[in-house]
């Protein structure tokens, strides 16, 4: 009850905060970060005249929608993560979307089945590897990870982070429960550091000498790299940016997504299709990449600039939803080797 109260005078702040919101507008109930949205939506309203408002909360939006039923003023639902994502639809909170545009430009994979949310930008979880203490293909698969060779020698955030369970759950998918396991016990047996931090304090454990790999996502590199902050830049260049699993027969890099959704309840769909369509054109799509680091779900769309530097690879063509299907299971797999 405590809690519940906070949650919503938070999201009363962020609402006295911003502007309130008006049927009229379009308006948007979202998970990602104000200042990786505003740039599209500027894009959007610019192109379509339509008027956007953002409701931003990092936490408790789903269950605000719920709540809020039918009087709901919210029309779209933006957020990062398929665990989030499939948070709404479970809570059936999405509407089905028909769109030729979308199912043109998002493969099949990277969208519901139902077409209820639709991933808009990839990110590829990746190994940072020590410039100084790892040679080049010392390591070149999650796999590896389990190999007692590198005992004492790696870091990574905890485990039932949404990005690791993720990654947990495409081990799942590959390899079935058994062999999954014994995989996350070897990781763990090899981890430097009880886990701890979020992506980026990992690199800053290879910097400092702690580990000499760790797994992140990779957007997480650009930003360092580019950061304002000195200290940031330094923990970047002591990394080599690894993309697992490229050997000629092998799956390809674990794949997660940015993605979105159009709310059940929605009096605007017209326009919330609009923008979903929008965000998964070329404009948008390279947007991604220039604001983020992430890379375009269109495939028509090709990366350039920094992210091209860091050479192409290939994906994990696993159907995004097999994560979220799996996700309890790779949860419980977490939680019994103690990640
Ligand atoms: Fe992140």
């Amino acid at each position: 009850m405590k809690l519940k109260t906070i949650i919503s005078l938070g999201l009363w702040a962020g609402l006295c905060m911003g502007q309130s919101l008006q049927a009229q507008d379009l308006n948007i109930y979202s998970q990602r970060e104000p200042f990786l949205i505003e740039p599209f939506l500027k894009a959007f309203t610019d192109q379509t005249g339509i008027k956007t408002k953002v409701l931003y909360s990092e936490k408790g939006l789903a269950q605000r929608l719920k709540s809020e039923g039918r009087n709901s003023p919210a029309d779209v639902v933006l957020t990062v993560d398929i665990a989030r994502l499939s948070v709404y639809d479970d809570m059936g909170l999405l509407s089905k979307t028909a769109s030729a545009t979308l199912e043109k430009n998002i493969p099949a994979h990277l969208r519901s089945p139902e077409n209820t949310w639709f991933a808009l930008s990839k990110r590829s979880r990746i190994l940072a590897t020590s410039k100084d203490r790892v040679g080049a293909a010392e390591i070149t698969r999650i796999e590896d990870l389990a190999d007692p060779k590198w005992k004492g020698r790696i870091c990574t955030r905890p485990g039932s982070h949404v990005y690791n369970r993720a990654l947990m759950a495409s081990i799942i998918a590959h390899h079935g429960s058994e062999a999954a396991e014994e995989w996350a016990k070897g990781l763990v047996a090899n981890l430097a550091r009880k886990p701890q931090g979020n992506d980026r304090a990992q690199v800053k454990a290879i910097y400092e000498g702690v580990c000499d790999v760790a797994l992140i996502n990779s957007y997480y590199y650009g930003n360092m790299k580019f950061s304002e902050d000195a200290e940031q830049r330094a923990w970047a260049d002591a990394m080599n940016i690894v993309f697992p699993n490229q050997g000629e027969n092998d799956r390809g890099a674990h794949i997660n997504v940015s993605g979105g959704g159009v709310a059940i309840h929605s009096k605007n769909k017209e326009a919330a299709i609009k923008l979903l369509e929008f965000l998964s054109e070329a404009t948008s799509q390279k947007l991604y990449g220039e604001v983020n680091y992430e890379y375009p779900v269109n495939p028509a769309v090709l990366v350039d600039g920094e992210l091209a530097s860091w050479g192409t690879f290939k994906e994990d063509q696993l159907p995004i939803q097999k994560i979220a299907d799996l996700s309890r299971e790779a949860q419980m797999m977490i939680d019994r080797v103690g990640w």
